[in-house]
């Protein structure tokens, strides 16, 4: 097995900008092309200011375009548990603002052509056994009770291959998939065309530095003088911002089969407290990742490495869950930030002045969070506020 690997979306011909040499002059610095940074770039041209963006490697190249390829609302925990760890009001909170910004991100992806890159139609939260069958009762009981959408799904009425006795679902009409990788450079690339200047195989090194009264950004080759610097880098949070300590780096694991002739799964399905997700995509094939927790001390890494044992207890699933036998043509995984609360970060970096602001830290449920996130970075960059500030932690809790 391959230590690291080309994720499936990845794998498929790309044409890298070119890296930033010399001196740019911007309003905004923003760092990293994933789903935040490009989301953020996109409010901020919107509000008429002028952005860079640097990216490591490439659009997409982080946890953005290695993931599971699921367009889920909500936070981590189930929504029951939410309300325990934030309150009532707090989670209503996260839960409205993640739909608003699910139906948001559908907009723009049909605004930029790529919205045939999505599919909703729908996702299980699958209980695998009674216990977590309890919870999924309780999670539908206070979305209904909270008047957000949900229906329960007995045991009887699971799709064929998940059907079991002690077993119980929780169906999401808004869910759905994405292919991330094609949505994300569609994106990217009608920013582009609409000025912004992005930077390929540029790593920022060493965090945003003040600069009389702006920022400096630099890399290995160039520097960015600006007003504003957006740190979107998720997993490496920490390493570019130190305040941000308390978001970890994690690797999580993902793989995927050639096509099926069939038709496995109706819809995705997040399964065990969304530890594994699988779900099939238009041309059949099945994505599926998990096991993070049985990753241990392993997964604790910045380093995106495949684990054998994950990757064997994910075959083990394909077969035993889903009767699958077809040849898996792609393994990978990618880093997330982690964050124990578990709630995003995002706001400005402490000791800055408010001229650096950072997001990131999603424990593993970052699409649509993501684009919560570059919501109240881009209020706050635009004018010094945001309504939704208190919705997530700030950057050095
Ligand atoms: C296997 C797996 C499964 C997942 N499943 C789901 C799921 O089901 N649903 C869901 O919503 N989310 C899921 N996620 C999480 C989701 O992909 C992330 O939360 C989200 O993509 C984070 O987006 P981001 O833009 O903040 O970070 P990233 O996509 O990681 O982007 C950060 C970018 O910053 C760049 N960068 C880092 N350091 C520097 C530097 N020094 N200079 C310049 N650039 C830098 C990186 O190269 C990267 O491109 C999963 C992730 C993985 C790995």
């Amino acid at each position: 097995m391959r230590s690291s690997s080309v994720s499936l979306w990845q794998d498929e011909p790309y044409r890298p900008r070119a890296p930033l040499e010399g001196e740019a002059r911007t309003d905004v610095c923003v760092i990293g092309a994933g789903v935040g940074g490009l989301a953020t770039t996109r409010r901020l041209i919107d509000a008429g200011l002028s952005v860079v963006v640097l990216e490591r490697h490439e659009v997409a190249s982080g946890a953005s375009g290695r993931n599971g390829g699921f367009l889920i609302a909500g936070a981590a925990p189930m929504y029951h548990d939410s309300r325990r760890l934030w309150g009532r009001e707090r989670a209503a909170a996260v839960h409205r603002a993640t739909l608003t910004a699910q139906r948001e991100l559908l907009e723009v992806a049909g605004s930029v052509g790529a919205r045939h890159h999505f599919r909703v139609g729908g996702l299980l939260r699958l209980a695998v056994n009674a216990d977590e069958a309890g919870d999924v009762r309780a999670n539908a009981a206070a979305l209904a009770e909270d008047g957000f959408p949900g229906q329960l799904v007995e045991a009887g009425d699971l799709p064929a291959p998940l059907a079991r006795p002690d077993r119980a679902g929780l169906f999401l009409p808004h869910d759905g998939s994405v292919h991330p990788v094609r949505w994300l450079r569609a994106l990217a690339g009608v920013l582009a065309s609409r000025g912004v200047r992005l930077f390929e195989h540029s790593a920022v090194v060493g965090p945003p530095a003040a600069d009389g009264d702006g920022v400096r950004v630099r890399t290995a080759s160039g520097v960015v003088r600006c007003d504003r610097a957006v740190v979107a880098v998720d997993g490496d949070l920490a390493a570019l911002v130190p305040p941000a300590g308390a978001v970890r780096p994690r690797r999580l694991n993902a793989l995927a089969t050639a096509p099926l002739r069939r038709a496995v799964l109706p819809f995705p399905v997040y399964a065990r407290y969304g530890h594994e997700y699988a779900h099939q995509t238009a041309d059949g094939r099945i994505v599926l990742g998990g096991f993070s927790d049985l990753d241990g001390d392993a997964s604790w890494t910045a380093r995106a490495e495949v684990s054998a044992p994950v990757q064997a207890r994910l075959d083990r699933w394909l077969h035993e869950e889903l009767g699958v036998e077809a040849p898996v043509t792609h393994r990978w995984a990618g880093v997330v930030g982690f964050a124990e609360d578990p709630l995003p970060r995002c706001g400005p970096v402490p000791g800055t002045d408010g001229r650096v602001l950072a997001l990131g830290g999603y424990n593993g449920t970052g699409h649509v969070q993501a684009w919560v996130a570059s919501r109240v970075v881009a209020d706050l960059v635009v004018t010094g506020r945001s309504p939704s500030a208190g919705l997530y932690a700030p950057v050095d809790a």
